[in-house]
Protein backbone atom coordinates (compact mmCIF):
# COMPACT_ATOMS: atom_id res chain seq x y z
CA UNK A 1 0.00 0.00 0.00
CA UNK A 2 1.19 3.22 -0.79
CA UNK A 3 1.35 6.42 1.57
CA UNK A 4 0.25 9.87 0.44
CA UNK A 5 -0.63 12.41 3.28
CA UNK A 6 -3.50 14.35 1.91
CA UNK A 7 -1.71 18.09 1.04
CA UNK A 8 0.62 15.99 -1.22
CA UNK A 9 -2.48 14.40 -3.16
CA UNK A 10 -4.16 17.28 -3.77
CA UNK A 11 -0.63 19.46 -4.78
CA UNK A 12 -0.73 16.32 -7.42
CA UNK A 13 -4.26 16.89 -8.41
CA UNK A 14 -3.75 20.72 -9.17
CA UNK A 15 -0.25 20.30 -10.65
CA UNK A 16 -1.08 17.54 -12.71
CA UNK A 17 -1.15 19.99 -15.59
CA UNK A 18 2.49 21.08 -16.04
CA UNK A 19 3.00 24.63 -14.78
CA UNK A 20 3.95 26.99 -17.12
CA UNK A 21 5.92 30.31 -16.63
CA UNK A 22 3.34 32.40 -17.99
CA UNK A 23 1.07 31.39 -14.80
CA UNK A 24 2.84 33.42 -12.70
CA UNK A 25 0.94 36.88 -12.74
CA UNK A 26 3.57 38.56 -10.38
CA UNK A 27 5.43 37.91 -7.37
CA UNK A 28 5.59 38.27 -3.50
CA UNK A 29 8.58 39.27 -1.43
CA UNK A 30 7.94 39.55 2.16
CA UNK A 31 10.77 41.16 4.25
CA UNK A 32 11.08 39.31 7.73
CA UNK A 33 11.87 40.89 10.78
CA UNK A 34 11.81 41.36 14.02
CA UNK A 35 11.69 44.18 16.59
CA UNK A 36 15.58 44.51 16.78
CA UNK A 37 15.38 44.71 13.06
CA UNK A 38 12.62 46.46 11.84
CA UNK A 39 13.59 49.84 11.77
CA UNK A 40 16.28 48.23 8.39
CA UNK A 41 13.35 46.20 7.56
CA UNK A 42 11.28 49.05 6.63
CA UNK A 43 14.59 51.44 5.05
CA UNK A 44 14.61 48.23 2.71
CA UNK A 45 10.73 48.25 1.74
CA UNK A 46 11.25 52.11 1.10
CA UNK A 47 14.29 51.95 -0.48
CA UNK A 48 12.53 48.72 -2.70
CA UNK A 49 9.66 51.24 -3.81
CA UNK A 50 11.43 54.00 -4.39
CA UNK A 51 13.98 51.71 -6.54
CA UNK A 52 11.08 50.42 -8.47
CA UNK A 53 7.97 52.35 -8.79
CA UNK A 54 5.62 50.16 -10.29
CA UNK A 55 6.26 47.73 -7.11
CA UNK A 56 3.47 47.86 -4.59
CA UNK A 57 5.01 48.29 -1.03
CA UNK A 58 2.75 46.94 1.81
CA UNK A 59 1.82 47.74 5.61
CA UNK A 60 4.91 47.42 8.38
CA UNK A 61 3.49 44.58 10.10
CA UNK A 62 4.60 44.58 13.78
CA UNK A 63 2.76 41.38 14.43
CA UNK A 64 2.72 37.69 12.53
CA UNK A 65 -0.17 38.11 10.20
CA UNK A 66 -1.78 35.01 7.51
CA UNK A 67 0.80 32.52 6.51
CA UNK A 68 3.37 34.33 7.85
CA UNK A 69 5.45 33.05 11.38
CA UNK A 70 7.32 36.45 11.70
CA UNK A 71 6.73 40.32 11.61
CA UNK A 72 6.48 41.48 7.64
CA UNK A 73 6.29 43.67 5.52
CA UNK A 74 5.61 42.52 1.71
CA UNK A 75 6.58 43.78 -1.61
CA UNK A 76 4.37 43.02 -4.87
CA UNK A 77 5.80 42.99 -8.10
CA UNK A 78 4.26 42.07 -11.68
CA UNK A 79 6.41 39.11 -13.16
CA UNK A 80 8.14 41.36 -15.71
CA UNK A 81 10.39 43.05 -12.71
CA UNK A 82 11.21 39.57 -11.43
CA UNK A 83 14.93 40.07 -12.96
CA UNK A 84 15.34 43.47 -11.37
CA UNK A 85 13.59 43.06 -7.93
CA UNK A 86 15.11 39.82 -6.84
CA UNK A 87 19.05 40.60 -7.61
CA UNK A 88 18.53 43.72 -5.97
CA UNK A 89 16.77 42.36 -2.93
CA UNK A 90 19.48 40.13 -2.84
CA UNK A 91 22.20 42.71 -3.02
CA UNK A 92 20.37 44.62 -0.39
CA UNK A 93 18.55 42.78 2.50
CA UNK A 94 21.12 43.08 4.70
CA UNK A 95 20.93 40.03 6.68
CA UNK A 96 16.87 39.81 6.69
CA UNK A 97 15.01 36.73 5.69
CA UNK A 98 12.97 37.67 2.50
CA UNK A 99 10.13 34.55 1.68
CA UNK A 100 9.13 34.94 -2.04
CA UNK A 101 6.57 33.49 -4.06
CA UNK A 102 4.80 33.46 -7.29
CA UNK A 103 1.43 34.07 -7.79
CA UNK A 104 -0.37 31.63 -9.91
CA UNK A 105 -4.13 31.46 -8.55
CA UNK A 106 -3.59 28.54 -6.28
CA UNK A 107 -2.24 30.42 -2.86
CA UNK A 108 -1.47 26.77 -0.92
CA UNK A 109 1.25 25.21 -3.71
CA UNK A 110 2.61 28.70 -4.33
CA UNK A 111 2.97 29.21 -0.77
CA UNK A 112 4.48 25.55 0.17
CA UNK A 113 5.64 24.22 -2.78
CA UNK A 114 7.11 27.33 -5.06
CA UNK A 115 8.64 29.36 -2.18
CA UNK A 116 12.17 30.77 -2.76
CA UNK A 117 13.96 32.11 0.22
CA UNK A 118 16.53 34.48 1.40
CA UNK A 119 18.35 33.81 4.21
CA UNK A 120 16.92 30.91 6.80
CA UNK A 121 13.57 28.79 6.14
CA UNK A 122 10.91 29.67 8.31
CA UNK A 123 7.64 27.64 9.37
CA UNK A 124 4.80 29.36 7.25
CA UNK A 125 1.53 28.45 8.77
CA UNK A 126 -0.35 27.00 5.75
CA UNK A 127 -3.67 26.22 7.70
CA UNK A 128 -3.97 30.49 7.30
CA UNK A 129 -3.51 29.81 3.57
CA UNK A 130 -7.03 28.88 1.11
CA UNK A 131 -6.42 26.64 -1.94
CA UNK A 132 -6.95 28.69 -4.37
CA UNK A 133 -6.68 32.30 -5.41
CA UNK A 134 -6.60 34.96 -3.99
CA UNK A 135 -6.74 38.53 -6.19
CA UNK A 136 -4.05 40.18 -5.52
CA UNK A 137 -3.32 43.90 -6.32
CA UNK A 138 -0.27 44.01 -8.50
ZN1 LIG B 1 2.37 36.81 -0.30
Amino acid sequence: MVYTDPPFTTALSVMSKQAEIEDIVGWHAHVYFDADSVDRARALCEQAALRFPELKMGRVHEKPVGPHPDWSCQLAFRAELFAQVIPWLTLNRGGLTVFIHPITGFDLIDHRDRAIWMGSVRPLKLSALPETSTVYDL
